[in-house]
């Protein structure tokens, strides 16, 4: 289901979260804000989450959901693409080439879901949309989620308000136009669960049936266990390092089946989707993961030493940067350079420790209440 009405009543405040599947994390943070409204303010808005390109835009935009994973596969393509349209004046020029081609369906977008505010979560659809609202204008939030290197198509001067998650994404908007005091530098929202304490990790582990003597490296390639997962477990087991390796495949089940038949020289649990990874992280003592915004923050949370070892060109170089120089973590793009910084931190616990409370200071656990009483307050509710 690409529409959905989260909670609703009479005389609530209507918030409409425009996002897509296109990877990056657009769906989980706006599910976290929307979650964080109703813990903030209960009974006060009706929130719907709109996928605009599937249902809204036209073909080929509507498939982009079903595109994106195979595209981003070719990260060279990727980021060619991502970084040929990055300019205020590229994106300008796409977006007058696109916007004959949009209109209807923005027009449609903003007369089929009345709302009070909109609040976009995603790159494509500021610009075209707040064209289509010139004669009616709405109040209008960007919630960035990407975290450094932000693209241009973000940025749209008419925004009421562009919350980021960095300052680094706060001087971007300046360059492209925002006024600097529509910017917030807020954090990416994260789901409540990860914000709350966890139970106890040891018992966890027991309950798990890992071992409390040897430290937990978790492995994990996103919702979708995309990515180069399956050589990087096997190079650590290679390894056999003096550890627990914790695998998760989220919904690839291919991945789990052939990572089961595996000749495991260590310790080993393998799973598939989950939805306990606040207690899968809180029980681990570091994370091995692409560049992706969502874990990333999830992680910082934890206060996992991360071991990044791939990101999409352009839109997630900067979350790598990020990470290394504030040194919560290492980036290890080939399977042995992993192996090395898991070794590294496996064998030494000071530099372990020292890496953990690096991720722990970049935390950002209050983001989503934070985003939620901002558009409370663009509506006039008064918390
Ligand atoms: N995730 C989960 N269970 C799993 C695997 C992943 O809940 O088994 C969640 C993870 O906690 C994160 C999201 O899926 O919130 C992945 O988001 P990210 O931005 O890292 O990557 P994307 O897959 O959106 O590119």
């Amino acid at each position: 289901m690409t529409h959905q009405v989260t909670s609703t009543g009479k005389n609530r405040k209507k918030i409409l979260f425009l996002f897509s599947d296109t990877g990056g994390g657009h769906r989980s943070a706006t599910e976290a804000m929307i979650e964080a409204l109703d813990l903030e303010f209960p009974g006060v808005f009706e929130s719907a989450m709109v996928d605009f390109l599937v249902d809204y835009y036209p073909r080929p935009l509507n498939r982009a959901p079903e595109i994106y994973p195979p595209i981003s596969r070719l990260p060279q393509a990727w980021g060619f693409s991502y970084k040929a349209s990055n300019s205020r004046t590229r994106t300008r020029m796409l977006n007058q080439l696109s916007y004959p081609y949009l209109r209807r369906a923005a027009g449609r977008l903003v007369r089929e879901n009345p709302a009070d505010l909109i609040v976009s979560v995603h790159p494509l659809v500021n610009t075209n949309l707040m064209r289509a609202m010139r004669k009616s204008p709405r109040p209008f939030i960007t919630v960035v989620t990407d975290m450094v290197t932000t693209h241009a198509f973000w940025y749209d001067r008419r925004a009421d308000l562009v919350v980021v998650p960095t300052e680094q994404a706060k001087e971007r908007g300046i360059h492209f136009g925002v006024p600097e005091g529509n910017l917030r530098v807020i954090g990416l929202p994260v789901a409540d669960k990860f914000c709350r304490p966890v139970g106890d990790p040891l018992a966890f582990r027991d309950a798990q049936g890992w071992r409390r003597d040897l430290p937990v490296i978790l492995l994990v390639g996103g919702g979708d266990g995309m990515g180069p997962v399956k050589r990087v477990a096997k190079a650590i087991n290679e390894a056999a390092l003096p550890a627990t390796l914790v695998v998760i495949c989220g919904r690839n089940a291919e991945l789990k089946a052939d990572l089961e038949a595996l000749d495991w020289k260590m310790p080993a649990h393998l799973y598939g989707f989950t939805r306990e990874m606040p207690a899968f992280m809180a029980a681990s003592d570091m994370l091995l993961t692409k560049a992706g915004p969502g874990t990333i923050s999830e992680a910082f949370i934890a206060g996992l030493p991360l071991v990044l070892y791939a990101r999409l060109p352009g839109q997630e170089d900067g979350n790598v940067t990020y990470v290394i120089e504030e040194k919560a973590g290492v980036w290890a793009p080939r399977p042995r350079e992993v192996v090395e910084a898991a070794r590294h931190w496996v064998l030494d616990p000071a530099a372990r420790a020292e890496a953990s409370a690096a991720s722990r200071r970049m935390a950002r656990p209050e983001a989503a209440r934070q985003i939620a009483r901002l558009i409370a307050d663009q509506v006039g509710v008064l918390p």
